[in-house]
């Protein structure tokens, strides 16, 4: 909070919560400072999750949320094949409800110390409507080493990490259920409340020469997309070999659940094309973070720009093209 009596104390507490970088240089001044890395790339992206669009709190707890509004940003950087470095988080919210931050920011601090992100600086301020969270955070990248969306080439196989839909499933089943959760939907939860962007398998495709990626933040159709209108290439993809969470399956059956991984949102894997010679050495590889599985190629039989769902062969047209942000 900018004023008022108690704001000296929390900005205290917070940045004893997210601590100082090794170089000292941490929350406490004006403006946040680090050394720039000579030889780097530097790589910055901003997200921001507001109450009653991107999150309810009945479904979603405070410490969770502050996981994922730093996760969202993680996987982008990791989409670019970049490492994080340090981030500034701003929060509005309700005085009455000023007591969630320290829970934002416990849930921020876990997932920061898993990835070697320093959170140093932000705002907080005063805002009686919803609550609303905007991470912005800074990394670096080889710069010959980076993934972009317009490196796609003819030819080029296309490979995701880990499996689709689950944490669509999760809010599939929280926005039908009113009993207690069934048991068997835990990794479907897990999914959805505290994923785990894919840093190490963006830094292994770079390593390993992959230069096209996106993160799959809107759905596998809508990012597919992407990458074929940047890179002025025809996509196809086989909608049968695409991996699905094996919870969603089980609790909503397997066309459903194909339906969310092809259109949900928040799966934050890697989409990525390549050259088939890398097939073998990234799939061994990818296999400590997410594994490979490839879905389909860059093709001449689908018009540049453009990319194509085919089921045994035939097209399909997935029924919504992700979730579009405003
Ligand atoms: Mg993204």
């Amino acid at each position: 909070m900018t004023e008022g009596p108690g704001e000296f104390a929390l900005i205290a507490e917070l940045a004893a919560l997210f601590g100082t970088p090794p170089d000292g240089l941490g929350i406490g001044d004006d403006a946040a400072t680090w050394p720039a890395a000579t030889g780097t790339m530097a790589v910055a992206t901003t997200d921001m999750l507001v109450e009653g669009i991107h999150f309810r709190l009945d479904w979603t707890n405070p410490v969770d949320l502050g996981w994922k509004a730093l996760a969202a940003n993680l996987s982008d950087l990791a989409a670019m094949g970049a490492m994080p470095g340090r981030a500034l988080v701003s929060i509005a919210i309700d005085p009455a409800r000023r007591e969630l931050v320290l829970d934002v920011a416990r849930g921020l601090q876990s997932l920061a110390a898993l990835t070697g992100t320093w959170i140093v600086g932000g705002d907080t301020v005063r805002s009686p409507g919803p609550l609303v969270i905007n991470v912005a955070l800074f990394g670096q990248a080889n710069p010959s080493r980076l993934l972009r969306r317009d490196a796609a080439r003819a030819g080029d196989l296309v490979g995701i990490t880990g499996v689709l839909g689950a944490s669509a499933a999760a809010l599939a089943l929280l926005s039908e259920g009113a009993g207690p959760m069934d048991p068997a939907a835990a990794p479907l939860l897990a999914a959805h409340h505290r994923p785990h962007p894919r840093l190490a398998a963006g830094q292994v495709l770079a390593s390993h020469g992959v230069r096209c990626a996106i993160d799959i933040s809107d759905g596998l159709a809508s990012e597919a997309l992407h990458v074929a209108r940047a890179s002025g290439v025809g996509i196809e993809i086989d909608v049968g070999r695409v991996p699905l969470a094996p919870a969603a399956v089980e609790l909503l059956g397997d066309r459903r659940s194909r339906e969310l991984a092809l259109t949900g949102g928040e799966d934050y894997e890697l989409l990525f094309t390549f050259d088939p010679g890398l097939r073998v050495e990234l799939a061994t590889a990818l296999d400590a973070d997410g594994g490979l599985t490839v879905l389909g190629e860059v093709t001449d039989r689908v018009p540049p720009g453009d990319a194509r769902f085919v089921e045994d062969g035939q097209p399909i047209e997935p029924a919504e093209r992700g979730y579009v942000a405003f």
